[in-house]
């Protein structure tokens, strides 16, 4: 699938140093910063560096390093906020949007990190 990335999506722009942000890991493929607008008492975004619009662009297109690294972020930034179910935390939900129907504001791919309350059902009745 060939994918247009517009380079002035608000996480270019973070990453690229024009807008600040609550940075919680950073690695050389992947920003988690802290969502300016929490759903939950933890809410963190996941991305990676590379210019992605959505996950299975980056599933398709990534290096198999991006995509390892992704990968460990995201165990990483669990194990931060305290939430791996494994080790005592409350568990968590991991959300990718995409396009039209998945809601996606921001066109640059990045994973939700949830966690801190019980969260409900994954989605409402339509
Ligand atoms: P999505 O609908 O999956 O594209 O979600 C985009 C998310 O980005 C929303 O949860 C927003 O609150 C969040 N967001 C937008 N601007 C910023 C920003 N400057 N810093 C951190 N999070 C942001």
């Amino acid at each position: 699938m060939a994918y247009s990335y517009d380079d002035q999506n608000i996480f270019a722009r973070i990453l690229r140093g024009e807008i600040p942000n609550e940075t919680v890991f950073e690695s050389e493929h992947v920003l988690a910063l802290r969502d300016v607008n929490p759903q939950a008492p933890e809410h963190v975004l996941v991305i990676p560096k590379g210019a992605y619009v959505c996950y299975d662009h980056f599933a398709t297109a990534a290096s198999d390093a991006e995509i390892i690294g992704f990968t460990r972020a995201v165990g990483e930034v669990c194990a931060q906020l305290g939430l791996e179910p494994g080790a005592g935390g409350g568990g968590y939900r991991v959300i990718a949007n995409a396009g039209r129907d998945g809601v996606q504001e921001v066109p640059h791919f990045h994973l939700h990190i949830l966690g801190g309350r019980p969260l409900g059902r994954i989605l409402q009745p339509a």
